[in-house]
């Protein structure tokens, strides 16, 4: 007896965990620097480590005041009714709310290409299907109305990532708004802002208010740095509202995750120390680094190195472990994640030596 035909599905490639890599190096994990996940260097605000541990003795109970309080104080921050933000566990999961409220069987959702794995997952969990939508290396990559729509068939739902992964550009939202214009009555426009808190452009969450097709996706797993809790939201238009009853997974973000967030949310130093050094380090690393980088606002940056396996393999041999982007699509480019300032330096200094000895550095 087996699953069902399951080929079309690919497993989700994630950045290799620091644990994994020094058992497989026989290695101390203290000697490595990881930045393959776009996790905050600073560790999650201390204020959502106390609430954890506060509320630890109170986990045998379902997670229900909690979630209530956490979905009003972010409508309280987004100006958008209660109903709108759709609570779940990571912003992936509200990828799956998505999916679940918008796709009938052979829907077709509009992905970036490269791009984020998970929206093209979760389609085809939800028995959708995919197309997609290309963005030009040749352009760094820039995210226009015009690369979407030229591709647009249709299509029940369209994401766009800004700032994307893995390019760290964005799209402007007068280009959001275009898309949004652009294509049919049913179809929701997805603007996914997990590393939004990075970026000097505005939230689309606005427009979520002003017009009924569009949606914005947020985390904490980012800027928070509560990756490891697996929470974050999707706020959607006003009538889209009622169906998160209908489709969520009862509880499934957890008591502790609800009260973290909402302790990280009041902790404004984490956030923007975070955010700091996270802009820092994306302009050090694109200074810095012998390869040529797209501009990112994101908390990493896309470098070309030439052979991104075989430089994340050699990096990985000197204890910096970055995220090789073959699984996007891109063999040539490896991703960094900007780590604290000493990480940062230390980081390119031993990329820079890596690439030197494959010889594929490129002096911008
Ligand atoms: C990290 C990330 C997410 C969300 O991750 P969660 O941990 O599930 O909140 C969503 N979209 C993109 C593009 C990401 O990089």
């Amino acid at each position: 007896m087996q699953p069902r035909d399951l080929s079309d599905h690919s497993p989700y490639v994630p950045g290799r965990g620091v644990e994994e890599v020094a058992r497989d190096r026989g290695i101390d994990p203290d000697d490595l620097i990881k930045l393959s996940s776009n996790e905050n260097p600073h560790g999650p605000s201390p204020a959502a480590v106390e609430a954890i541990r506060e509320r630890a003795d109170r986990i045998h109970q379902y997670p229900k005041s909690s979630h209530t309080d956490l979905t009003a104080k972010l409508a309280e921050k987004w100006d958008v009714t209660p109903e709108q933000v759709w609570v779940s566990p990571g912003a992936d999961g509200s990828i799956d709310y998505l999916s679940r409220a918008a796709l009938d069987p052979g829907d077709e959702v509009l992905v970036p290409s490269p791009g984020f794995a998970y929206y093209a997952m979760s389609a085809r969990y939800h028995h959708g299907a995919v197309s997609e939508y290309e963005l030009d290396p040749g352009d760094d990559f820039a995210q226009d109305a015009e690369a979407v729509l030229t591709a647009y068939a249709g299509e029940r739902i369209v994401y766009v990532t800004s700032p994307h992964n893995p390019t760290g550009s964005t799209m402007p939202l007068a280009e959001v708004e275009a898309i949004a214009d652009a294509t049919a009555e049913e179809t929701l426009v997805v603007v996914d802002e997990a590393y939004g808190e990075f970026a000097e452009i505005d939230s689309a969450i606005p427009l979520v208010d002003e017009r009924d097709d569009v949606a914005v996706l947020r985390t904490f797993s980012k800027a928070y740095g509560l990756a490891g809790l697996r929470i974050g939201y999707g706020v959607v238009p006003e009538a889209w509202g009622e169906a998160y009853a209908r489709v969520n997974t009862p509880f499934a973000a957890s008591e502790l995750a609800c009260r973290a967030a909402i302790a990280a949310l009041d902790d404004e130093d984490h956030v923007s120390q975070s955010v700091e050094t996270a802009r820092w380090a994306r302009e050090y690393i694109a200074d810095e680094i012998d390869a040529p980088t797209v501009e990112s606002a994101g908390n990493f940056v896309l470098a070309e190195v030439g052979d991104a396996t075989g430089v994340t393999d050699a990096a990985q041999d000197r204890g910096v472990i970055v995220r090789d982007c073959t699984s996007f699509g891109l063999p040539n480019h490896v991703r960094i994640s900007t780590g604290t300032r000493e990480e940062t330096r230390e980081a390119v200094e031993t990329l820079n030596e890596t690439l030197a000895d494959l010889g594929l550095g490129v002096r911008a």
